[in-house]
């Protein structure tokens, strides 16, 4: 059945999926925050993808939560601390066999979503593409990447994936999604904190080489102990390896920082410092590396949950 892609969030990777799936003609609606919002989203005569220098714009309908219509496909593409509020209000909108796509970095957003609506089907993604807001309505596709899709709770594919397919949204449907999930939230717990401590960019921690390689055995032991030890083999050789393959770069937190924005640490290393005191398992660096972000944050003015 072919429905309508409701995307909740018109930022950086809402805005990318929204013109792909719009230019490949499928039927796509925005929800934004507020009238406020969708007012300006109108005056600005729609939603632009700059791609190679290229900039096309797609006049893609809005609305806000309260909007009329039953939803059956929701895209979830709201920060991880933003996603179970925004998906709130339209729990009366959404049809008894709805499906949520969860776009979000880290874990623990997931769940809170999936509370929310017992009776829908949430699908967990996990992308490695790379889009940034030039500013508001204007979305830059910075890195080409690859998107997971899965549902630990039910194997069977969606019927909509040759939808993504028609827009060229690079995809794969995995039943290992949390392990995909864990190992990208541990290459994150590894590098992106110091970063911002050290201040530097990612190849400045090749300086901290022992700080790092510390973290990963504590990371992997955790992996192993809440029963993803695939997602542990090889994680320090992968955090050396990103290292080195993206030395130049700023890492996302150390960005959000930089611009004063907040973080999404309680679903990245805060989740991973949960999980360890759950599971009685300690891991005294990861633990005083969570404590000195905090600490940086607050210091920044900066929320740290
Ligand atoms: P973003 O650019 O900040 O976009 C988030 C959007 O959510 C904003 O447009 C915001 O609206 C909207 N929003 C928040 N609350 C809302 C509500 N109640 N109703 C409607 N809209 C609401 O974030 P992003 O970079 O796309 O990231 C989204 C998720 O994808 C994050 O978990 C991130 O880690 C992950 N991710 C991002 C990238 C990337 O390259 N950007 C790559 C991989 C993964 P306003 O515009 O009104 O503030």
């Amino acid at each position: 059945m072919s429905s309508t892609w409701h995307i909740l969030g018109a930022g950086s990777l809402g805005s990318l999926w929204a013109c792909r799936l719009a230019r490949a003609g499928k039927a796509v609606r925005l929800i934004l925050r507020d009238d406020e919002r969708v007012a300006a989203y109108e005056a600005a005569g729609g939603l632009t993808l700059i791609e190679q220098d290229q900039a096309h714009t797609h006049a893609i309908p809005a609305q806000t939560a309260t909007g009329a219509g039953p939803i059956h496909r929701l895209l979830v593409a709201c920060k991880a601390y933003d996603a179970h509020k925004a998906v709130a209000p339209l729990l009366p909108r959404l049809a008894p066999n709805a499906e949520l796509i969860l776009l979000q970095n880290g874990l623990g957003s997931q769940d809170e979503v999936a509370a929310l609506v017992p009776h829908a089907r949430c699908i967990f993604a996990s992308s490695t593409e790379g889009a940034f807001r030039q500013a508001d309505w204007q979305v830059v596709f910075a890195g080409h990447g690859f998107n997971w899709l899965g549902d630990p709770a039910r194997p069977s594919t969606p019927g909509w994936l040759d939808e993504l397919e028609d827009a060229g949204i690079p995809h794969q449907w995995t039943p290992d999604i949390l392990t995909r999930l864990w190992r990208k939230l541990a290459l994150n717990c590894a590098i992106n904190p110091l970063t911002v401590l050290h201040e530097c960019r990612n190849g400045g921690l090749s300086e901290h080489h022992c700080e790092v390689a510390t973290l990963c055995v504590e990371l992997a032991e955790l992996l192993r102990r809440c029963g993803q030890p695939q997602a542990a083999d090889g994680l320090a050789e992968e955090v050396e390896r990103v290292i080195q393959a993206t030395a130049a770069n700023y890492s996302s937190m150390y960005q959000d920082v930089r611009q004063g924005r907040r973080t999404e640490i309680h679903y990245l290393l805060g989740h991973a410092c949960r999980i360890a005191a759950r599971h009685g398992c300690e891991l005294p660096h990861l633990e005083r590396l969570h404590r000195r972000l905090v600490e940086y944050l607050n210091a920044h003015g900066l929320p740290s949950d």
